[in-house]
């Protein structure tokens, strides 16, 4: 530290860049990312790490202006202040203020998202190392409230570790936050008030997904309990209709309508209440994901053309709407079905989305889903928002298991202690007899694990017991702060996988 100290009154006064190359590769055990290393009046604001953990560090000439609006402990000398401060939700807040392009924007605007959910807070630097060479924009701070639970942490956890890792990597490219698979407006104004510009509306518990499979003279029941006005008005909007959508034309039968309006109308209600919500509080910042992806039975071309005409007359401004795809979209592991049947619907879905307002269609689970990308980006012409969570997690598992054997045979133990009670949360069908008894592998086996579909479902689901293990915790974080680079290889690697199957732009 000394040197940089002796430099700065030097160097102070020189460009941002020249003060980069002076001080990013600091021979002392404090080391400065280079591409945070900015200059705001009189102070040098860099993000930087030792071997155990990472921090802000100013320095300055003065101690008043910028470096007086952080809090951390003064560290300099020889006429030189210097402050190592804490990536604590204050910082986080004075960062977004002096450098906004560290906080989250509405991408409604933007053709390509993906969503990278990271547990850990740890991730981002991979997902933009992989995204900043696609035409794509990434939403690094994405969780739902059951991964928050699992993991102990608040949305405010999450936005503002994405701050301070998208200033690490000086990322101006604009990036996303979504409250993901919100069912309240209670919990969605917990995200809002975090500085999350999109929510993904969950309809689950609203639709009366049941009445999919409810008998004809059930639906006419229920269908004619339902308000006079609103009666009339799907009889003639839609009785025996036919839509010309694109190249096809879609036909909803009378029985398909009152099935539809049963299942729907008052979940399309409530979105239009969230929406006018979204708009009091953000204006026009904010993007709105419609999902009803997470039912038994896949979406059917007649009700996602439904849904949609109902979000337009309630005139609900979305960015992206999740259908519930033909097959099974698995956490971790790739499409299971018939790729040709797969097909065959998608292109219908992505249809709808061009003609009908030509929102994003959302792949939900979207992770590994290699056999089915290319049709994907194909078919949506790249309109579309890919969402994965749990793979970025998984990487950070192969880290482990690559380079701590030992810490990661405790991990897999944890997670088979506790397979029956997260197993329950999620839907998942691999046969865990299947994987081989840890005790029987090879440390340099353990991260074969990592490709073989039953393991990674073990890991993927059992985040929340091996994180919250004390005995684990402090050590899978020391672990991936040792192997920092290596974990961002990593990502960018399986990331830039997933962008070019999907047949994204190359800058
Ligand atoms: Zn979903």
């Amino acid at each position: 530290m000394k040197k940089i100290f002796k430099n700065v009154p030097s160097i102070i006064d020189a460009n941002e860049e020249h003060i980069r190359e002076t001080i990013h590769h600091d021979e002392s055990a404090i080391s400065f990312y280079r591409n945070s290393i900015h200059k705001k009046d009189n102070a040098i604001i860099a993000m930087a790490r030792d071997h155990i953990q990472k921090f802000i560090m100013l320095i300055s000439v003065s101690e008043n202006g910028i470096i007086g609006k952080f809090s951390g402990e003064q560290i300099g000398d020889d006429g030189v202040y210097a402050k190592k401060c804490p990536l604590n939700a204050n910082n986080a807040e004075v960062l977004r203020e002096l450098f906004p392009w560290t906080a989250p924007v509405s991408l409604r605007n933007r053709k390509t998202t993906i969503g990278c959910g990271d547990r850990l807070g740890l991730a981002s630097p991979g997902h933009i190392a992989a995204v900043k060479e696609y035409d794509v924009t990434p939403v690094l701070a994405q969780q739902s409230m059951r991964e928050l639970t699992l993991t102990g942490r608040t949305y405010r956890n999450v936005v503002d570790d994405a701050a301070f890792l998208v200033y690490q990597c000086g990322y101006k490219d604009g990036y996303g936050a979504d409250g993901d698979h919100l069912k309240k407006i209670s919990d969605i104004d917990v995200a809002l008030s975090a500085g999350m510009p999109m929510i993904t509306l969950d309809l689950s518990e609203v639709m009366l997904a049941a009445a999919g499979d409810w008998s004809d003279s059930e639906i006419e029941t229920a269908f004619n309990s339902l308000p006079q006005d609103v009666i009339s008005r799907i009889k003639k909007t839609y009785f025996d209709k036919t839509f010309d959508i694109g190249a096809l034309t879609i036909k909803i039968d009378v029985p398909t309508a009152k099935r539809c309006a049963v299942m729907y109308v008052k979940a399309m209600d409530f979105a239009a209440e969230v929406h006018e919500h979204l708009k009091e509080k953000r204006g026009k910042e904010f993007d709105l994901e419609i999902s009803i992806d997470e039912t038994t039975s896949p979406t059917l071309p007649e009700h996602h053309l439904f849904i949609v005409k109902e979000l337009l007359y309630r005139k609900v401004v979305f960015t992206s709407l999740a259908p519930r795809f033909i097959g099974e979209f698995q956490k971790g592991i790739d499409y299971i079905g018939n790729l040709n049947e797969f097909s065959k619907q998608f292109a219908v879905h992505a249809e709808i989305a061009k003609a009908c307002g030509n929102y994003k269609v959302s792949i939900h689970s979207g992770s590994d889903k290699f056999m089915v990308f290319p049709t994907i980006g194909k078919m949506t012409d790249m309109r579309l928002h890919l969402k994965t969570a749990g793979t970025s997690w998984l990487e950070a598992v192969r880290v482990i298991a690559e380079k701590d054997p030992v810490l990661y045979r405790v991990m897999h133990t944890c997670a088979l202690n506790h397979l029956d009670e997260v197993i329950k949360l999620y839907h998942i069908t691999s046969d865990m007899s299947k994987i081989p008894a840890i005790d029987s592998l090879y440390d340099e086996d353990l991260p074969k694990l990592m490709e073989m579909n039953e393991a990674r479902q073990l890991l993927h689901i059992t985040y929340g017991p091996i994180l919250r293990d004390p005995a684990i915790r402090p050590l899978f974080f020391a672990a991936l702060h040792a192997h920092e680079k290596y974990y961002y290889e990593k990502l960018k690697y399986h990331f830039e996988k997933h962008l070019s199957l999907l047949g994204a732009i190359k800058k």
